[in-house]
Protein backbone atom coordinates (compact mmCIF):
# COMPACT_ATOMS: atom_id res chain seq x y z
CA UNK A 1 0.00 0.00 0.00
CA UNK A 2 1.45 3.40 -1.16
CA UNK A 3 1.31 6.48 1.82
CA UNK A 4 -0.86 9.06 0.53
CA UNK A 5 0.98 12.08 1.55
CA UNK A 6 -1.58 14.00 0.17
CA UNK A 7 -4.17 13.09 2.60
CA UNK A 8 -1.75 15.43 4.87
CA UNK A 9 -0.69 18.11 3.02
CA UNK A 10 -3.02 19.41 -0.13
CA UNK A 11 0.14 22.09 -0.96
CA UNK A 12 2.67 19.53 -1.18
CA UNK A 13 3.77 19.65 -4.64
CA UNK A 14 7.64 18.16 -4.16
CA UNK A 15 8.96 14.86 -2.55
CA UNK A 16 10.63 11.72 -2.15
CA UNK A 17 9.88 8.74 -2.52
CA UNK A 18 11.69 4.85 -3.00
CA UNK A 19 10.78 3.00 -5.95
CA UNK A 20 8.83 -0.36 -5.30
CA UNK A 21 7.85 -1.57 -8.35
CA UNK A 22 7.69 -1.13 -12.11
CA UNK A 23 4.82 -2.80 -13.17
CA UNK A 24 2.32 -2.48 -16.37
CA UNK A 25 -1.15 -2.12 -16.94
CA UNK A 26 -2.69 -2.75 -20.34
CA UNK A 27 0.90 -3.11 -21.43
CA UNK A 28 1.16 0.61 -20.20
CA UNK A 29 4.25 0.81 -17.58
CA UNK A 30 3.05 2.22 -14.27
CA UNK A 31 5.88 2.63 -11.29
CA UNK A 32 4.23 2.06 -8.21
CA UNK A 33 6.29 3.95 -5.27
CA UNK A 34 6.19 3.41 -0.94
CA UNK A 35 4.62 6.93 -0.35
CA UNK A 36 3.60 9.40 -2.90
CA UNK A 37 2.15 13.06 -3.82
CA UNK A 38 0.49 12.60 -6.43
CA UNK A 39 -3.61 11.96 -6.44
CA UNK A 40 -5.35 9.24 -8.23
CA UNK A 41 -8.46 9.39 -9.94
CA UNK A 42 -11.30 8.89 -7.41
CA UNK A 43 -14.46 10.58 -5.83
CA UNK A 44 -15.02 12.11 -8.70
CA UNK A 45 -11.39 14.44 -8.72
CA UNK A 46 -8.89 13.86 -11.62
CA UNK A 47 -5.80 12.51 -11.23
CA UNK A 48 -2.57 14.63 -11.09
CA UNK A 49 -0.02 14.48 -13.57
CA UNK A 50 3.72 15.56 -13.07
CA UNK A 51 7.51 14.10 -13.02
CA UNK A 52 9.56 12.02 -11.33
CA UNK A 53 13.10 11.22 -11.55
CA UNK A 54 16.69 9.78 -10.21
CA UNK A 55 19.14 12.54 -10.43
CA UNK A 56 18.33 15.92 -9.01
CA UNK A 57 20.44 17.59 -11.16
CA UNK A 58 19.69 16.43 -14.57
CA UNK A 59 16.31 17.91 -15.52
CA UNK A 60 15.71 16.46 -19.11
CA UNK A 61 15.78 13.19 -17.48
CA UNK A 62 12.58 13.98 -15.73
CA UNK A 63 10.04 10.97 -16.31
CA UNK A 64 6.46 12.62 -17.40
CA UNK A 65 3.69 11.26 -15.27
CA UNK A 66 0.79 11.25 -17.95
CA UNK A 67 -1.77 9.27 -15.58
CA UNK A 68 -2.37 8.47 -11.93
CA UNK A 69 -4.58 5.70 -11.00
CA UNK A 70 -5.10 3.19 -7.73
CA UNK A 71 -5.21 -0.36 -7.66
CA UNK A 72 -7.80 -2.72 -5.80
CA UNK A 73 -4.64 -3.05 -2.79
CA UNK A 74 -4.79 0.35 -2.55
CA UNK A 75 -1.41 0.68 -4.43
CA UNK A 76 -1.08 3.89 -6.76
CA UNK A 77 -0.27 3.21 -9.78
CA UNK A 78 2.08 6.13 -11.99
CA UNK A 79 1.51 5.61 -15.73
CA UNK A 80 4.76 6.85 -17.57
CA UNK A 81 5.09 8.01 -20.91
CA UNK A 82 8.01 5.97 -21.83
CA UNK A 83 9.73 2.80 -20.12
CA UNK A 84 11.29 4.10 -17.02
CA UNK A 85 14.82 3.46 -16.65
CA UNK A 86 14.73 3.41 -13.27
CA UNK A 87 15.35 0.13 -11.19
CA UNK A 88 13.39 -0.56 -8.38
CA UNK A 89 14.99 0.53 -4.85
CA UNK A 90 16.23 3.87 -6.99
CA UNK A 91 15.38 7.01 -4.63
CA UNK A 92 12.81 9.24 -6.81
CA UNK A 93 12.01 12.78 -6.72
CA UNK A 94 8.57 13.88 -7.76
CA UNK A 95 6.68 16.87 -8.67
CA UNK A 96 3.62 17.36 -9.40
CA UNK A 97 1.78 19.89 -11.93
CA UNK A 98 1.05 22.58 -9.80
CA UNK A 99 -1.33 24.55 -11.75
CA UNK A 100 -3.70 21.67 -12.57
CA UNK A 101 -3.64 20.77 -8.97
CA UNK A 102 -4.87 23.95 -8.06
CA UNK A 103 -7.49 23.91 -10.49
CA UNK A 104 -8.63 20.75 -9.19
CA UNK A 105 -8.43 21.87 -5.80
CA UNK A 106 -10.48 25.09 -6.66
CA UNK A 107 -13.33 22.84 -7.84
CA UNK A 108 -12.89 20.13 -5.57
CA UNK A 109 -13.18 22.35 -2.27
CA UNK A 110 -16.02 24.23 -4.56
CA UNK A 111 -17.95 21.42 -4.96
CA UNK A 112 -18.00 21.12 -0.86
CA UNK A 113 -19.48 24.08 -0.47
CA UNK A 114 -22.03 24.07 -3.13
CA UNK A 115 -23.35 20.81 -1.86
CA UNK A 116 -23.40 21.80 1.60
CA UNK A 117 -25.14 25.11 0.39
CA UNK A 118 -27.82 23.17 -1.18
CA UNK A 119 -28.50 20.84 2.15
CA UNK A 120 -28.74 24.02 3.89
CA UNK A 121 -30.45 25.69 1.88
CA UNK A 122 -32.89 23.41 0.53
CA UNK A 123 -32.15 19.78 2.22
CA UNK A 124 -30.95 18.45 -1.46
CA UNK A 125 -28.34 16.21 -1.01
CA UNK A 126 -25.25 15.48 -3.67
CA UNK A 127 -25.79 12.81 -4.97
CA UNK A 128 -23.02 12.52 -7.40
CA UNK A 129 -19.93 14.51 -8.62
CA UNK A 130 -18.34 14.75 -11.83
CA UNK A 131 -15.09 16.74 -12.46
CA UNK A 132 -14.81 17.59 -16.27
CA UNK A 133 -12.18 19.35 -18.48
CA UNK A 134 -14.40 22.44 -18.69
CA UNK A 135 -16.75 22.34 -16.39
CA UNK A 136 -17.42 20.33 -13.30
CA UNK A 137 -21.40 18.76 -11.84
CA UNK A 138 -23.37 17.61 -8.81
CA UNK A 139 -25.93 15.26 -9.41
CA UNK A 140 -28.97 17.23 -6.70
CA UNK A 141 -31.38 14.25 -5.20
CA UNK A 142 -34.25 16.05 -5.92
CA UNK A 143 -36.55 16.46 -8.95
CA UNK A 144 -37.06 20.55 -9.31
CA UNK A 145 -35.12 23.07 -8.99
CA UNK A 146 -36.00 26.64 -9.42
CA UNK A 147 -33.66 29.42 -10.88
CA UNK A 148 -34.14 31.42 -7.57
CA UNK A 149 -32.98 28.44 -5.53
CA UNK A 150 -30.34 28.02 -7.94
CA UNK A 151 -29.32 31.73 -7.55
CA UNK A 152 -30.32 31.29 -3.29
CA UNK A 153 -27.45 28.29 -3.59
CA UNK A 154 -25.00 30.37 -5.78
CA UNK A 155 -25.09 33.77 -3.57
CA UNK A 156 -24.58 31.62 0.32
CA UNK A 157 -21.26 29.74 -1.54
CA UNK A 158 -19.72 32.69 -2.89
CA UNK A 159 -20.58 34.31 0.70
CA UNK A 160 -18.50 30.65 2.36
CA UNK A 161 -16.12 31.64 0.05
CA UNK A 162 -15.84 35.59 0.80
CA UNK A 163 -15.86 34.01 4.79
CA UNK A 164 -12.50 32.83 3.64
CA UNK A 165 -13.03 30.01 6.51
CA UNK A 166 -10.78 27.65 7.38
CA UNK A 167 -10.53 24.18 5.58
CA UNK A 168 -8.69 21.58 7.70
CA UNK A 169 -8.39 17.63 7.23
CA UNK A 170 -9.20 15.45 10.32
CA UNK A 171 -8.91 12.56 10.70
CA UNK A 172 -11.20 10.24 12.99
CA UNK A 173 -12.24 7.02 14.09
CA UNK A 174 -15.55 5.77 12.56
CA UNK A 175 -17.33 5.51 16.48
CA UNK A 176 -16.18 9.20 16.88
CA UNK A 177 -17.89 10.22 13.14
CA UNK A 178 -21.41 9.05 14.41
CA UNK A 179 -21.51 11.91 16.64
CA UNK A 180 -20.07 14.62 14.25
CA UNK A 181 -23.51 15.08 11.66
CA UNK A 182 -21.64 14.14 9.19
CA UNK A 183 -23.16 15.28 5.36
CA UNK A 184 -21.73 12.28 4.07
CA UNK A 185 -20.44 9.23 6.20
CA UNK A 186 -17.40 7.18 4.17
CA UNK A 187 -16.24 3.75 4.22
CA UNK A 188 -13.45 3.40 6.54
CA UNK A 189 -9.94 3.51 5.33
CA UNK A 190 -6.99 1.73 7.47
CA UNK A 191 -8.75 1.94 10.49
CA UNK A 192 -9.63 5.97 10.49
CA UNK A 193 -11.73 8.46 8.57
CA UNK A 194 -10.48 10.96 6.44
CA UNK A 195 -12.71 14.12 7.32
CA UNK A 196 -12.58 17.42 5.38
CA UNK A 197 -13.49 20.30 7.67
CA UNK A 198 -15.27 23.86 6.58
CA UNK A 199 -15.30 25.94 9.94
CA UNK A 200 -18.73 25.81 10.55
CA UNK A 201 -20.29 25.10 7.61
CA UNK A 202 -20.00 21.37 6.49
CA UNK A 203 -18.10 18.70 7.66
CA UNK A 204 -18.03 15.19 5.04
CA UNK A 205 -15.63 12.68 4.83
CA UNK A 206 -13.66 12.87 1.77
CA UNK A 207 -10.22 11.60 0.45
CA UNK A 208 -9.44 14.25 -2.65
CA UNK A 209 -7.22 17.61 -2.09
CA UNK A 210 -9.12 20.96 -0.90
CA UNK A 211 -7.81 24.33 -0.54
CA UNK A 212 -6.47 25.09 2.70
CA UNK A 213 -9.01 28.35 2.85
CA UNK A 214 -11.98 29.01 1.48
CA UNK A 215 -11.28 32.14 -0.18
CA UNK A 216 -8.87 30.21 -2.38
CA UNK A 217 -11.70 29.08 -4.23
CA UNK A 218 -11.81 32.27 -5.83
CA UNK A 219 -15.02 32.61 -6.91
CA UNK A 220 -18.26 29.62 -7.66
CA UNK A 221 -20.08 30.44 -10.97
CA UNK A 222 -23.45 28.03 -11.64
CA UNK A 223 -23.99 27.15 -15.71
CA UNK A 224 -26.54 25.20 -16.82
CA UNK A 225 -29.35 23.45 -14.72
CA UNK A 226 -30.28 20.04 -16.29
CA UNK A 227 -32.52 17.06 -15.33
CA UNK A 228 -31.01 13.41 -14.88
CA UNK A 229 -32.70 10.33 -14.05
CA UNK A 230 -31.57 10.43 -10.59
CA UNK A 231 -32.65 14.22 -9.94
CA UNK A 232 -31.22 17.72 -11.06
CA UNK A 233 -27.64 18.04 -12.86
CA UNK A 234 -26.13 21.82 -11.89
CA UNK A 235 -23.08 22.76 -13.78
CA UNK A 236 -20.39 24.85 -12.15
CA UNK A 237 -17.01 26.52 -12.54
CA UNK A 238 -14.61 27.88 -9.51
CA UNK A 239 -11.31 29.34 -9.35
CA UNK A 240 -10.01 30.35 -12.22
CA UNK A 241 -12.11 28.44 -14.62
CA UNK A 242 -14.79 30.80 -13.61
CA UNK A 243 -12.50 33.51 -14.50
CA UNK A 244 -12.10 32.01 -17.89
CA UNK A 245 -15.68 31.32 -18.12
CA UNK A 246 -16.47 34.64 -17.86
CA UNK A 247 -13.92 36.27 -20.08
CA UNK A 248 -15.46 33.64 -22.60
CA UNK A 249 -18.99 34.77 -21.83
CA UNK A 250 -18.37 38.40 -22.33
CA UNK A 251 -16.14 37.84 -25.55
CA UNK A 252 -19.16 36.54 -27.24
CA UNK A 253 -21.63 38.97 -25.69
CA UNK A 254 -19.42 41.75 -26.90
CA UNK A 255 -18.84 40.09 -30.08
CA UNK A 256 -22.73 39.65 -31.17
CA UNK A 257 -23.12 42.76 -29.99
CA UNK A 258 -21.16 44.71 -32.27
CA UNK A 259 -22.80 42.86 -35.06
CA UNK A 260 -25.70 44.06 -34.16
CA UNK A 261 -25.29 47.35 -32.70
CA UNK A 262 -26.40 47.29 -29.75
CA UNK A 263 -25.55 47.32 -25.71
CA UNK A 264 -25.03 43.34 -24.55
CA UNK A 265 -27.88 43.85 -21.79
CA UNK A 266 -30.04 44.57 -24.95
CA UNK A 267 -29.24 41.36 -26.76
CA UNK A 268 -32.23 39.10 -25.94
CA UNK A 269 -34.58 42.58 -26.84
CA UNK A 270 -32.39 42.98 -30.42
CA UNK A 271 -32.48 39.22 -31.18
CA UNK A 272 -36.16 38.88 -30.72
CA UNK A 273 -36.59 41.64 -33.11
CA UNK A 274 -34.64 39.84 -35.65
CA UNK A 275 -36.70 36.96 -35.42
CA UNK A 276 -40.11 38.97 -35.68
CA UNK A 277 -38.20 40.77 -38.71
CA UNK A 278 -36.80 37.81 -40.20
CA UNK A 279 -40.53 36.09 -40.11
CA UNK A 280 -42.19 38.99 -41.69
CA UNK A 281 -39.29 39.17 -44.04
CA UNK A 282 -39.85 35.53 -45.13
CA UNK A 283 -43.59 35.48 -45.56
CA UNK A 284 -43.49 38.50 -47.73
CA UNK A 285 -41.15 36.52 -50.04
CA UNK A 286 -43.25 33.80 -49.76
CA UNK A 287 -45.71 36.17 -51.55
CA UNK A 288 -43.74 37.53 -53.64
CA UNK A 289 -42.35 34.36 -55.22
CA UNK A 290 -45.85 33.03 -55.76
CA UNK A 291 -46.42 36.00 -57.77
CA UNK A 292 -43.27 35.63 -59.91
CA UNK A 293 -44.24 31.84 -60.46
CA UNK A 294 -47.66 32.89 -61.78
CA UNK A 295 -46.22 35.57 -64.23
CA UNK A 296 -43.71 32.83 -65.51
CA UNK A 297 -46.39 30.18 -65.55
CA UNK A 298 -48.50 32.18 -67.82
CA UNK A 299 -45.24 33.25 -69.89
CA UNK A 300 -44.20 29.98 -70.42
CA UNK A 301 -47.24 28.48 -71.47
CA UNK A 302 -47.89 31.05 -74.01
CA UNK A 303 -44.17 30.92 -75.87
CA UNK A 304 -43.80 27.58 -77.72
CA UNK A 305 -46.67 26.29 -80.29
CA UNK A 306 -48.04 23.37 -78.84
CA UNK A 307 -46.92 20.17 -80.38
CA UNK A 308 -49.10 17.22 -80.90
CA UNK A 309 -51.25 18.45 -77.97
CA UNK A 310 -48.36 19.17 -75.55
CA UNK A 311 -46.89 21.71 -74.24
CA UNK A 312 -43.08 21.65 -74.28
CA UNK A 313 -41.07 24.24 -72.18
CA UNK A 314 -37.38 24.07 -71.06
CA UNK A 315 -36.14 27.15 -69.19
CA UNK A 316 -32.70 27.31 -66.49
CA UNK A 317 -33.08 30.12 -64.22
CA UNK A 318 -29.62 31.24 -63.20
CA UNK A 319 -31.02 33.27 -59.96
CA UNK A 320 -33.88 31.31 -58.21
CA UNK A 321 -33.49 28.20 -56.12
CA UNK A 322 -34.94 24.86 -56.29
CA UNK A 323 -38.61 26.12 -54.34
CA UNK A 324 -38.76 28.50 -57.00
CA UNK A 325 -38.80 26.13 -59.75
CA UNK A 326 -40.56 23.01 -57.93
CA UNK A 327 -43.68 25.94 -57.08
CA UNK A 328 -43.53 26.98 -60.85
CA UNK A 329 -43.47 23.26 -62.05
CA UNK A 330 -46.64 23.03 -59.75
CA UNK A 331 -48.41 26.02 -61.22
CA UNK A 332 -47.52 25.22 -65.19
CA UNK A 333 -48.71 21.29 -64.94
CA UNK A 334 -52.15 21.86 -62.34
CA UNK A 335 -53.14 24.76 -64.06
CA UNK A 336 -52.85 23.92 -67.82
CA UNK A 337 -53.22 20.77 -69.79
CA UNK A 338 -50.52 18.75 -71.99
CA UNK A 339 -47.89 20.70 -70.28
CA UNK A 340 -44.00 19.03 -69.97
CA UNK A 341 -41.87 21.42 -68.01
CA UNK A 342 -38.11 20.40 -67.55
CA UNK A 343 -36.92 24.22 -65.33
CA UNK A 344 -33.53 23.61 -64.25
CA UNK A 345 -31.50 26.10 -61.94
CA UNK A 346 -27.70 26.81 -61.56
CA UNK A 347 -27.51 28.97 -58.88
CA UNK A 348 -25.71 26.56 -56.17
CA UNK A 349 -26.77 24.14 -55.52
CA UNK A 350 -27.96 23.47 -59.08
CA UNK A 351 -31.17 21.52 -59.40
CA UNK A 352 -33.76 20.34 -61.89
CA UNK A 353 -37.36 19.74 -61.72
CA UNK A 354 -39.29 17.63 -64.04
CA UNK A 355 -42.93 17.45 -64.21
CA UNK A 356 -45.79 16.67 -66.46
CA UNK A 357 -49.62 17.50 -66.66
CA UNK A 358 -52.07 14.87 -65.62
CA UNK A 359 -52.37 12.32 -68.43
CA UNK A 360 -49.18 12.94 -70.33
CA UNK A 361 -47.43 9.83 -71.41
CA UNK A 362 -44.41 10.36 -70.75
CA UNK A 363 -41.77 9.43 -67.63
CA UNK A 364 -40.35 12.28 -65.36
CA UNK A 365 -38.45 10.21 -63.21
CA UNK A 366 -36.98 8.11 -65.89
CA UNK A 367 -35.89 11.30 -67.70
CA UNK A 368 -34.41 12.16 -64.78
CA UNK A 369 -32.25 9.37 -64.36
CA UNK A 370 -31.16 9.56 -68.38
CA UNK A 371 -30.34 13.49 -67.38
CA UNK A 372 -28.36 12.78 -64.63
CA UNK A 373 -26.53 9.51 -66.14
CA UNK A 374 -25.07 12.68 -68.67
CA UNK A 375 -24.04 15.63 -65.69
CA UNK A 376 -23.77 13.27 -62.47
CA UNK A 377 -25.28 13.92 -59.75
CA UNK A 378 -28.36 12.66 -57.86
CA UNK A 379 -31.89 12.35 -58.33
CA UNK A 380 -35.67 11.01 -59.25
CA UNK A 381 -39.18 10.79 -58.73
CA UNK A 382 -42.27 9.62 -60.19
CA UNK A 383 -44.10 9.84 -63.29
CA UNK A 384 -45.45 13.13 -62.60
CA UNK A 385 -42.76 14.60 -61.29
CA UNK A 386 -38.97 14.21 -60.74
CA UNK A 387 -36.07 16.32 -58.81
CA UNK A 388 -32.37 16.11 -59.10
CA UNK A 389 -29.30 17.79 -58.13
CA UNK A 390 -26.44 17.44 -60.86
CA UNK A 391 -22.94 17.38 -60.41
CA UNK A 392 -22.43 20.12 -63.13
CA UNK A 393 -24.22 22.34 -65.47
CA UNK A 394 -21.85 23.32 -67.99
CA UNK A 395 -24.08 21.00 -70.22
CA UNK A 396 -27.11 21.46 -68.91
CA UNK A 397 -28.76 23.58 -71.46
CA UNK A 398 -27.31 21.35 -74.26
CA UNK A 399 -28.71 18.12 -72.89
CA UNK A 400 -32.37 19.77 -71.49
CA UNK A 401 -32.76 20.73 -75.70
CA UNK A 402 -31.41 17.08 -76.91
CA UNK A 403 -33.81 15.76 -74.48
CA UNK A 404 -36.63 18.09 -75.39
CA UNK A 405 -36.54 17.16 -79.09
CA UNK A 406 -36.37 13.35 -77.98
CA UNK A 407 -40.10 14.19 -76.41
CA UNK A 408 -41.21 16.09 -79.40
CA UNK A 409 -40.72 12.81 -81.72
CA UNK A 410 -41.90 10.67 -79.04
CA UNK A 411 -45.22 11.49 -78.06
CA UNK A 412 -47.39 10.28 -81.18
CA UNK A 413 -46.11 6.89 -80.84
CA UNK A 414 -46.55 6.43 -77.23
CA UNK A 415 -49.81 8.22 -76.94
CA UNK A 416 -51.28 6.52 -79.63
CA UNK A 417 -50.66 3.14 -78.20
ZN1 LIG B 1 -13.53 16.42 -1.29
Amino acid sequence: MTERLYYVDSFLYEFEAKLVEITSVDSRPALILDRTAFYPTSGGQVFDTGWLWADGRNESERLPIVEVAEDEDGRILHFAAKRPPFAPGTHLYGLIEKERRLDHMQQHSGQHVLSAAFVRLFNMPTVSFHMGVESSSIDLDTKSLTTEQLRDAETLANDIVLENRRVDIRFVTQEEARGLGLRKIPSLEHGKLRLIDIHDFDLTGCGGTHVANTGQIGCILLRKLEKVRQGSRVEFVCGKRALATARRDYAALVESAALCSAHIWDLPQQVRRFQEDARRSRKANDLLVGELADFWAARLVAEPPPHQGTILIVRIFPDQDLGFIKLLAQKLTKQTPGVVALLGTTREPPSLVFAQSAGQPFDMGALMKEVLSRLGGRGGGSKEMAQGGPAQFQDLEKVLLEISAKLRDQPSSTSSR
